[in-house]
C-alpha cells in the first residue's frame, strides 16, 4: 500500500487525490489535507459583487465526496514538511506520507505596494468580494472615478478585466456610468498580452473594447502607492480614485517557504520537471499554481507574470496522478508535457458577454490561437462553471 498526502484540495488537488485513488484503487491510500472544507469555483467570484452569484452557489463541502471516494480527508492547516522523515506538520496532527503532491495554490502578495492592503479590493476571496460588493452599494450613493487594475508582477491579468468589464456593465445598471471615470492599469507590455505574450487580434479586441466603453488605460505602469482617494502610479501619474480594486502578484504560500527543503524559488514556487516531479525529490509533486512555470515572454518595462489557469491546474493534477500510479508500477517512463505545451482554454467573461480563448498551447509557438468574441451573454462561462460544479461535485476527474 503506498500512502499518497495531497496538500492543498481546490482545482490542482482535488483532480489529483482523484485520480490517485481512482487509478491506484486499494493499492493506494489517498490523504487529503486542506485548510478549507470547502471547494470554491474561484473563476465566479468575479460574479459575486454585483450579486449574480452567492458564495453558497458557487462553493460546496467536499468532505462528501472524497468518503465516497475513498479519500481522507483532513481539514488542517499544513505548516511544514520534513521531506527527509517524509511527514507533514500541520496544525493539528503529523501526517506520513510516501508521495507528497503540492497543490496549494497562491498566497496573495499584498505588501506589493504601500496602500494597496488597506484601500484597494481584491476580487479573488469570498471575503474580498463580498466587501466589494458593500463597498460598491456605498459608491452608488456618491459615485467618483474608479481604478481598476493589475499592480507589477501580478500573472492573473484576465480575472482583473473581467472584474472591470463587469464593473462598467453595473455602472450602466445603476445608471451612474456618466459620473463615473474608469481607468484601467495593467504592467503588460499591450492590451491583452495576459502574460502569455497576446493573442492574434486581442490587442486590438481590447482597444476597441476600451474605446467602445469609454475605458481610459494605461499600460506599463506599476502601483508606487495607493491612497484612500487616488492611486500613484510608477510614472508619477496620479488617478483619482473612490474605489480600487486590484489584482496583486501571486507567491507561494507559507507551507512552501517554511520548508526550505523543498529547494522552492524565489518567489516559493515548487521547481518541477515536465512530469511534475521535484527537480531533486523523487516522491514529492507539484501541481496547479504551485508549480513553478518558467516566464514565456520577454519582461517589459514593468514586470509581470504568466496566468496560472484552471485548465492547466485540472490537467497537472491529472498527469500527477498518472505518474504516481506508474512510478508505483515500476515504470520508468513518465508521462510529461511542460505548463506551456498545454492547450490554451479560456473563458475571459464581459459583462454579460464573453470572449473564448482558444489554442493548441498556451505558450508561443502556437499552431493556431484564436479569440471568439460573444456579444450576446455569456453563456460559455455560465456553462463552464455548472460543469465544473457538477463534474467536481460527482468527482469525475477524470473528464476534461
Ligand atoms: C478572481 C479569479 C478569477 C479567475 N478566473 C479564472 C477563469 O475564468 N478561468 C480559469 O481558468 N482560471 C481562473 N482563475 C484561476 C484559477 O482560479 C486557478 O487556476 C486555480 O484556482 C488554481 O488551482 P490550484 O488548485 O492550483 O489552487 P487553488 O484553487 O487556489 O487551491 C489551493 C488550495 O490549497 C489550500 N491550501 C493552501 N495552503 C494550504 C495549507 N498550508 N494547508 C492546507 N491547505 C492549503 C487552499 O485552501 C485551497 O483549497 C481565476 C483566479 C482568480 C483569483
Amino acid at each position: 500500500m503506498t500512502t499518497t498526502v495531497v496538500v492543498g484540495g481546490n482545482f490542482a488537488g482535488m483532480t489529483a487525490a482523484l485520480e490517485v485513488k481512482r487509478k491506484g484503487k486499494d493499492q493506494h491510500k489517498v490523504i487529503m489535507i486542506d485548510k478549507s472544507p470547502l471547494f470554491l469555483f474561484i473563476p465566479s467570484l468575479i460574479w459575486v459583487p454585483f450579486g449574480r452569484r452567492e458564495i453558497k452557489d458557487i462553493s460546496f463541502r467536499k468532505d462528501e465526496i472524497l468518503k465516497n471516494k475513498g479519500i481522507d480527508f483532513k481539514i488542517a492547516e499544513a505548516l511544514k514538511v520534513d521531506v527527509k522523515k517524509q511527514v507533514i506538520i500541520t496544525n493539528k496532527e503529523e501526517v506520513y506520507y510516501d508521495n507528497l503532491v503540492i497543490a496549494t495554490g497562491p498566497k496573495v502578495k499584498y505588501d506589493v505596494a504601500p496602500g494597496v492592503e488597506e484601500f484597494a479590493y481584491y476580487v479573488g476571496t469570498p471575503n474580498g468580494a463580498l466587501k466589494i460588493r458593500k463597498a460598491l452599494e456605498e459608491f452608488k450613493q456618491n459615485p467618483g472615478s474608479i481604478v481598476i487594475g493589475a499592480t507589477q508582477n501580478a500573472g492573473c491579468m484576465g480575472a482583473a478585466y473581467e472584474f472591470l468589464f463587469n464593473i462598467e456593465k453595473w455602472l450602466r445598471e445603476q445608471q451612474i456610468r456618466k459620473k463615473v471615470d474608469l481607468y484601467w492599469i495593467t504592467p503588460e507590455t499591450f492590451l491583452g498580452h495576459f502574460g502569455i505574450d497576446g493573442i492574434t487580434g486581442g490587442e486590438t479586441m481590447l482597444k476597441s473594447f476600451m474605446k467602445m466603453f469609454n475605458i481610459h488605460y494605461r499600460t506599463e505602469v506599476g502601483v508606487k502607492e495607493v491612497k484612500k482617494d487616488k492611486v500613484i502610479l510608477t510614472t508619477d501619474e496620479e488617478l483619482p480614485s473612490k474605489f480600487t480594486m486590484l489584482m496583486p502578484p501571486f507567491i507561494g504560500v507559507d507551507f512552501v517557504s517554511n520548508s526550505p527543503e523543498l529547494k522552492a524559488t524565489a518567489t516559493g514556487y515548487i521547481p518541477v520537471t515536465d512530469d511534475y516531479r521535484h527537480i531533486e525529490i523523487h516522491n514529492v509533486w507539484a501541481a496547479g499554481i504551485a508549480v513553478d512555470v518558467k516566464l514565456p515572454f520577454k519582461p517589459g518595462k514593468v514586470p509581470f507574470s504568466g496566468p496560472k489557469t484552471g485548465y492547466p491546474s485540472d490537467e497537472t493534477g491529472k498527469i500527477v496522478a498518472e505518474n504516481i500510479i506508474r512510478v508505483s508500477e515500476g515504470k520508468t517512463e513518465l508521462k510529461k508535457k511542460a505548463w506551456g505545451k498545454i492547450p490554451g482554454i479560456c473563458i475571459m467573461d464581459a459583462g454579460k458577454k464573453e470572449v473564448i480563448i482558444l489554442s493548441d498551447k498556451l505558450f508561443k509557438p502556437r499552431k493556431f490561437a484564436i479569440m471568439i468574441p460573444n456579444i450576446f451573454y455569456d453563456f460559455s462561462k455560465i456553462l463552464f462553471e455548472k460543469y465544473f460544479l457538477w463534474k467536481t461535485k460527482k468527482g469525475y476527474s477524470y473528464l476534461p
